[in-house]
């Protein structure tokens, strides 16, 4: 009686065993599949990051445009994002104040993760 127990929970517990294997294997792949995509996330800021330097050099050297007039209009286009998604579709950072989508996970300006109350948003 016992070796018959011992033999139904041995192959129990290697079918338990085999299953959690296969669960770690499927969750390390797709935490590798994550970190090279955010890798690969990072890579293209930078890389936009440069270019958008560069760009406002040249354009400063070019054009005698100044730090302040790229500052105002940043203002009007989050102006216009504001008005683009209304009142319903923008909300304010808790942190800087800046008018932020609704839908954003993280301020676009200041970093600060942004919890809408909703968890459907930024789905
Ligand atoms: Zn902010």
């Amino acid at each position: 009686m016992y070796d018959l127990f011992d033999v139904l929970f041995a192959q129990y517990a290697a079918a338990k065993i085999s299953g959690l294997t296969a669960l770690q294997a499927n969750t390390d792949q797709r935490l590798t599949s994550s970190t090279d995509r955010l890798t690969a996330l990072e890579h293209k800021y930078e890389r936009m990051h440069i270019v958008t330097v560069a760009l406002w050099a040249l354009l400063k050297e070019r054009t005698g445009l100044t730090d302040s007039d790229l500052k105002r209009l940043v203002g009007s286009v989050e102006a216009s994002e504001a008005n683009a998604h209304g009142a319903a579709g923008t909300t304010a950072c808790p942190k800087c104040s800046r008018v932020i989508r609704k839908s954003a996970m993280r301020c676009v300006w200041c970093g600060a993760a942004v919890t809408t109350g909703n968890a459907f948003h930024g789905t």
